[in-house]
Parts: structure tokens; C-alpha cells; sequence
């Protein structure tokens, strides 16, 4: 196939495939499914080998948000019965991070709900950050608090923080479909000013609210634009109790192909399979390892993930290797970018050339503007969680 080879030989050189072959992957047949993975499986072993990282979540605060992300079941208003706290004192937050980090994790990933930190919130998660550095050695934290003021991603950066995630999640033309309390361009603005303090910039998407192929597109060409280091891609959870709920539109095949497409567009990113992983891929999950080289281990925020246990197995039946401490996850021209940054200076590097190539896609003449796939509501697989941060149960690790 063509567009397959095309697609490789660029993403072996870092080059930006056109937007009519990254549409063309998400068009692209099920019987075609395979080969589709096999070409993105190389670009991914070329920057990142048989590596797996594993990144562990926890929830410093929860629910209760004033803002109304229409996915997102913390929303002002949501009705989903998730649990509700306000912020974890360090000790116990770091405690949970080193439930994660017992069991393989090398990234901890602190989230608290809300438009932004105040100041005093930023004081109180570096405590976080410094308790966690300390009692885990060689862990990276990546901290997730919303829109940043000026000075805030500084002080994270000057608390040990070695990352800031903040999602674009959708094209700038369907956010207001789905945010009405911020826009586009904040999120964009926040991703800048993370990566401007010498934070390794974590921006990503979700799939499955109702967007077109385009829209997809859109977003995944907007986040090469901004050059984060790693691009979690998140499948839709339509929880009971908010708006989207019964935007059921994805299959396996869906997630494989968005995944496939994303790897293509930034191919030498940490691309982390995120959210909605087990509801949405089931057991095709190990096929996504050939495409992602990052996973979250055990629980998400509001939702319950298959156990730890189970995610370790999948890796190492799957053939590939959890990344351990002591690995560079990414590849070194990025890694040297990211140092430079940390120096003051904005490298906007590492992420190949921005122009778009010739090829257009292999024998189709038009590419559909949405996708025509039907997916069944799994809501049985939808599971609120009852366990770790907040709760007095152990976490899932
Ligand atoms: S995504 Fe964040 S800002 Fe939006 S409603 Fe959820 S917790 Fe609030």
C-alpha cells in the first residue's frame, strides 16, 4: 500500500505527512487494520523501541469543578455519582504515588479539578511535588491543574516539577461545542507558557465526542504545532450524569486507526494511550502497545482501569518491556531540546519539518467526513472509582 510506505519513510525522518494521508488512515478498511498497524508499529520502534512507560495518576482533588467540559464528569453540574474531595494532604499523596511506583510506574501524573490553581494552590502542590521527589528517587512528576497564571509554571518548574499536561482535546472549530466556561485559546496559551518555563509540555485529544474525522485531524496537526513532548489520547468515557453520555462512537478499529494516525503526525512523541483504553479497545488492547509506547497503570481519575496486574501481564505477553528508571524516554534530539528549554530558551525543535508532503491518499478519490462505524454502549464497563486516592482502600497498582 502506498500510503502505508509513504507514510513510514516519513515518520522514520520526522517529516509531516500531509493532511489528506492522515485522513486517508483514518479511512482506511478494516481488512486494512493490520497493515495499518504494522507501518505505524515501525515508526514507533524506531524512536522508542519495545519500551512501555508507565505513568500513574493521582487525584489531588476531585469533582466539584466550576467549569462545564461537557466530557468530563467533575463538570458544574454533573450528576455522575463519582467521588468527591478537596485537596489531598502531601503525605497522602505521596503515598499514593508510591503505590504506583511500586509497581512500575515512572511518571506520577498530580490532577486537581478546577479552572486554574490559585497561588496558594501552586504552594501546596509543590509541597506535594517535593514529598513525592523525595521519598521516590528518580520519579518524574508531571503535574495537571488547569489553566496556569504568569509565574505559575516557574514556581512548579522551581518546585522539582519536570512536567505540565494541559489537553487541547478537540479542534479549535468544535471546542465551544464542548467548553463554554474557557476556550481554545487558553488551553493553548497554558501548553505555551508550561513549555516556556522549561516543563516538558504534555497536551493531547479526546476521541468519541461526536467530532469528525477532520476535527481530528485538526487537533493531532495543532499539537505537532505546539511540540509537546507527550500526547495522551484519550477515548471518550461517556459517563451516566453528564451531556455526553450517550456518545458511544467508537469501536477498537476506530481507536487503532486514530492511534495509527497519531503516531504518524508526531512520530517521535511519547504517544500515551490514556483514558477509555479497556472500555474502548477491549481486547484488542495489546495491538495499541504497537502503537503507543506509554500507558497509564491501574485507575484513572474518576473511573476504575483493568488492576495493575493485568496491565504488566498484557505488556510482557504482548513481547514489549516496561521502560525502567534509569531510560531516557525520549528519543535524544528531543531530550537535548528539552535540556536547552530548561536553560531558558524555547526549543521548538525535535519535531521535524512542518511541511506537508505530496502524496495524497492511496486510491481513494474522497475521504469520508465522519466516521461511519456503530458502536454498542458498554456501560458495563464503565466503572466509577471506589479506590486509592480519597477513599481507604488500597490503589490499584
Ligand atoms: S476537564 Fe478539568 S476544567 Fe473541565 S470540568 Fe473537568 S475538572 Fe473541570
Amino acid at each position: 500500500m502506498d500510503l502505508l510506505n509513504t507514510l513510514v519513510d516519513k515518520g522514520l525522518r520526522r517529516e509531516l505527512p500531509s493532511r489528506e494521508e492522515a485522513l486517508a488512515v483514518l479511512a482506511t478498511s478494516d481488512e486494512e487494520l493490520l497493515d495499518v498497524v504494522a507501518a505505524a508499529g515501525k515508526v514507533r520502534r524506531q524512536w522508542f523501541g519495545r519500551r512501555v512507560k508507565l505513568n500513574y495518576l493521582v487525584n489531588l482533588k476531585s469533582g466539584l469543578c466550576p467549569e462545564d467540559c461537557s466530557y468530563c464528569s467533575q463538570r458544574l453540574g454533573s450528576k455522575a455519582e463519582i467521588l468527591k474531595y478537596t485537596w489531598l494532604k502531601p503525605d497522602e499523596a505521596s503515598k499514593a504515588a508510591a503505590a504506583g511506583v511500586a509497581g512500575g510506574a515512572k511518571r506520577v501524573c498530580l490532577v486537581a479539578s478546577g479552572r486554574g490553581p490559585t497561588d496558594r494552590d501552586v504552594d501546596r502542590v509543590s509541597q506535594t511535588i517535593e514529598a513525592i521527589k523525595e521519598q521516590n528517587e528518580g520519579v518524574e512528576v508531571c503535574a495537571c491543574l488547569g489553566l496556569l497564571s504568569d509565574g505559575q509554571a516557574e514556581r512548579l518548574r522551581a518546585a522539582g516539577a519536570d512536567a505540565y499536561n494541559h489537553n487541547l482535546n478537540t479542534s479549535e472549530g468544535t471546542y465551544g461545542d464542548i467548553t463554554t466556561t474557557h476556550t481554545y485559546a487558553d488551553r493553548v496559551d497554558t501548553v505555551q507558557k508550561a513549555h516556556s518555563a522549561g516543563l516538558s509540555a504534555c497536551s493531547g485529544l479526546i476521541a468519541g465526542m461526536g467530532e469528525s474525522n477532520e476535527d481530528l485531524v485538526d487537533v493531532v496537526y495543532a499539537l505537532r504545532e505546539l511540540d509537546p513532548d507527550s500526547v495522551p489520547v484519550n477515548f471518550l468515557i461517556p459517563f451516566e450524569g453528564t451531556p455526553l453520555a450517550k456518545e458511544w462512537n467508537l469501536t477498537p478499529q476506530r481507536c487503532l486507526r486514530i492511534l495509527a494516525m497519531v503516531r504518524f503526525v508526531c512520530p517521535d512523541v511519547e504517544v500515551r494511550l490514556a483514558g477509555g483504553r479497556e472500555v474502548h479497545l477491549r481486547s484488542m488492547q495489546p495491538l495499541a502497545l504497537h502503537l503507543v509506547n506509554s500507558i497509564f497503570l491501574g485507575d484513572y481519575l474518576t473511573s476504575e482501569g483493568q488492576e495493575g496486574k493485568a496491565d504488566l501481564e498484557m505488556i510482557a505477553d504482548a513481547g514489549f518491556e516496561v521502560e525502567g528508571a534509569g531510560t531516557t524516554t525520549l528519543p535524544q534530539h528531543r531530550a537535548d531540546a528539552l535540556a536547552g528549554a530548561g536553560c531558558g530558551s524555547h526549543a521548538q525543535s525535535g519535531c521535524g519539518s512542518h511541511e506537508g508532503g505530496g502524496c495524497g491518499p492511496c486510491g481513494s478519490e474522497s475521504v469520508p467526513a465522519a466516521a461511519a462505524e456503530v458502536s454498542e454502549a458498554r456501560t458495563d464497563l464503565v466503572a466509577v472509582r471506589r479506590r486509592g486516592a480519597g477513599t481507604d482502600l488500597a490503589p490499584n497498582a
